[in-house]
């Protein structure tokens, strides 16, 4: 019998999660070519970045070993791997820098680890998977780009790369983010800093921006208040030589090392994203939900949608219900949990339930104040700005140094991640309406949530604290505006008008967001010219489309639709390139949660062997 050929393209996590489950599956002697440019494990996880760019997930959640709707875990999660013998042979044989054996000693089941020590349990992972391979399959490495895959006819794809060219019966497609052509702001500010020689830098991965024409006598915009800003924060003071040290009364101080230039940062909402606490439940523990669970979406949908407005109705009172027990928890002793929690769920006027605890005024949630802040405080000036966010910064660091089970807000936010996959599962089996997905839930949920649950770890906020103290760092107030003027990249905020910052520098400070029309990665655009990827347009009531620039695809298989709807059955897309068809298509598989990355590559493989 031929061996079937088989094409994996990207050989980050998603392609390894893949290969391994497509070797678990197949029943038919296969060859498998997985093709990356990086290396394997693939961009993101460099084994060769530094290692003070942390991973914003917890050790010993994230694993790679499938174990969808399995009751135990099928290999070790990136923190048991950390710390086996196996790592240590590994790190050895591998000569990798010995940095990561001390690394796996010290790192603890919920610290967010380095990155580059990610990627040694996905090389780790890799080797495994060879290492255990049955005598009718095979895998190859080819460690180049992909420039484009043409139709032959219905099953068979040829895939070429600057010196290969070899044909396919089945190819996947795991590219992940992929690096943008400038937006015509981007290419003018881009124009303007070749003019004046200033640095201008587009969004991208921090460890690979260009910065040496930034020295200490400048000043740095960074824009963005997200992961990639915190990036870029310690990129400029640990990545220069500053340290950060606990003092007696355990605060952090920075102490500069003179080769960090001065940073200003901004955005919209002027706040950054809100940090991670520690998660302080066993591995395989979920929380359970009481109000955004099968059970009352079910009850609550009509014509088989479930409206925005109930969907939002649930997710806040999840959220409360947290909040509430854990404040009770830590500060109210005369009440219970557990009893607020049933009456929370049978109550019909919630806000009732909750005036009868009698809190204290301060202690209520607050949606406005959690989506904004900084709200209603006066503002007179920048210099007073820094003061009232510097007092946030401080109140929200302590509350997440609690940890899961005890910080009321950011334990209560940690929730979220149990409502993943329910969320996932709305979106990807199309429980809203278009207008609803498009108008609310894209335009507005995806990035306040991405506020509340997407930021680093709680050590990060712990360093902002200390760069703010420092005055190294200035955040400019709400409604960031930035222009080219005087030889300088020139900003303020919107509320501020009169007060200004002049910069030498300015770095988008985010990662290139999936856009089809804007992508610069060679094998989607041929794609996209051949007509075998579209992307994916969603009517509204208006008359109008929203095209979420990603790769259409027809759930539940993950094949490609072209624009006249056509499938095409052996090609599947997955991931980021599909980021608006599912949601929430960034993160690692976490162990034991029926994670929804397992689900799909169980789903693809089974179509492959099938065919
Ligand atoms: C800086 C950064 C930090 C992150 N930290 C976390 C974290 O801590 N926790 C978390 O859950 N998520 C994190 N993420 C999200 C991240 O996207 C996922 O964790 C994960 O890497 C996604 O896996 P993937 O395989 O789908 O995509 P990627 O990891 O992006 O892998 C895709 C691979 O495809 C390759 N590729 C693309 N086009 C081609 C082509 N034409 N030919 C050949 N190869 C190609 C790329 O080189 C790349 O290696 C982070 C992302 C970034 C950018």
């Amino acid at each position: 019998m031929k061996p079937m050929k088989i094409a994996i393209i990207g050989a980050g996590p998603r392609g390894l999660m893949m290969l391994h489950r497509l070797l678990k599956t197949l029943k038919q002697p296969a060859e498998i070519d997985l093709y990356d440019s990086f290396q394997i494990g693939g961009h993101v996880w460099r084994t060769d970045q530094p290692l003070y760019y942390l991973m914003n997930s917890t050790a010993q959640l994230v694993t790679l070993f499938n174990d969808y709707q399995e009751k135990s875990t099928t290999g070790p999660t990136f923190y048991e791997w950390s710390q086996s013998e196996a790592a240590q042979t590994f790190i050895k044989e591998q000569h990798y820098d010995q940095n990561f054996s001390k690394v796996c000693h010290s790192l603890q089941p919920n610290d967010f680890g380095p990155r580059a020590l990610f990627g040694v349990y996905t090389q780790w992972f890799y080797q495994e998977i060879r290492e255990n391979l049955s005598g009718n399959l095979s895998i190859n490495f080819i460690n180049q780009t992909v420039n484009s895959a043409a139709v032959l006819s219905k099953n068979r794809y040829e895939i070429q790369t600057d010196t290969t060219t070899i044909t396919y019966d089945e190819v996947i497609c795991s590219t992940g983010t992929s690096n943008n052509r400038l937006t015509n702001d981007e290419k003018s500010l881009a124009n303007y800093a070749d003019q004046y020689n200033l640095t201008y830098i587009t969004p991208s991965y921090v460890n690979e921006a260009d910065l040496t024409n930034i020295t200490s006598d400048q000043t740095v915009l960074l824009r963005g208040l997200g992961l990639n800003f915190f990036d870029y924060l310690a990129t400029f003071t640990t990545g220069r030589g500053g340290k950060y040290s606990y003092d007696k009364n355990q605060h952090l101080t920075y102490q500069p090392s003179g080769k960090e230039p001065k940073l200003v940062a901004g955005s919209r909402r002027g706040v950054p994203y809100y940090p991670k606490t520690m998660n302080q439940l066993p591995l395989g523990q979920h929380l359970p939900l009481y109000f955004l669970n099968w059970e009352n979406i079910k009850t609550n949908l009509v014509d088989q949608k479930l409206s925005f407005a109930k969907f939002w109705d649930l997710f806040q009172a999840e959220i409360e219900n947290r909040y509430y027990q854990l404040l009770i928890k830590a500060k109210y002793p005369n009440l219970n949990a557990e009893s607020f929690t049933k009456a929370f769920q049978t109550s019909k006027d919630r806000k009732a339930t909750i005036a009868k605890c009698n809190f204290n005024e301060e202690d209520l949630l607050d949606w406005n104040l959690l989506a904004n802040p900084v709200a209603g405080t006066s503002i007179t000036n920048i210099a007073a700005y820094q003061k009232i966010l510097l007092q946030w910064v401080k109140l929200i660091t302590d509350d997440a140094k609690l940890g899961s089970l005890h910080a009321p807000i950011t334990g209560a936010l940690t929730i979220f991640v149990d409502m993943r996959t329910t969320i996932q599962k709305l979106v990807a089996e199309h429980y809203f309406t278009n207008d609803d997905y498009v108008n609310k839930f894209i335009k507005e949920f995806t990035s306040f949530t991405g506020f509340l649950t997407s930021g680093p770890p709680v050590i990060r906020y712990e360093q902002l604290q200390a760069l703010l103290e420092a005055k190294i760092l200035t955040i400019v107030p709400p409604q960031l505006q930035v222009i080219g003027a005087n030889h300088h990249f020139i900003a303020r905020s919107h509320f501020y008008p009169g007060e200004i910052f002049t910069c030498d520098a300015l770095i988008e400070a985010r990662l290139p967001k999936t856009n089809l029309s804007l992508t610069n990665d060679k094998l989607l655009n041929s794609l996209q010219k051949d007509n075998i990827f579209s992307s994916y347009k969603i009517p509204l009531t208006d008359g109008q489309q929203f095209n979420t620039q990603a790769v259409n695809v027809a759930e539940p298989n993950f094949n490609p639709l072209d624009s006249q709807g056509e499938l095409h059955h052996h090609l599947f897309v997955w991931g980021l390139p599909i980021t608006g068809v599912e949601w929430m298509t960034t993160a690692l598989p976490h162990a034991l949660s029926d994670d929804r990355n397992f689900m799909i590559t169980n789903q693809i493989a089974k179509q492959i062997v099938n065919h």
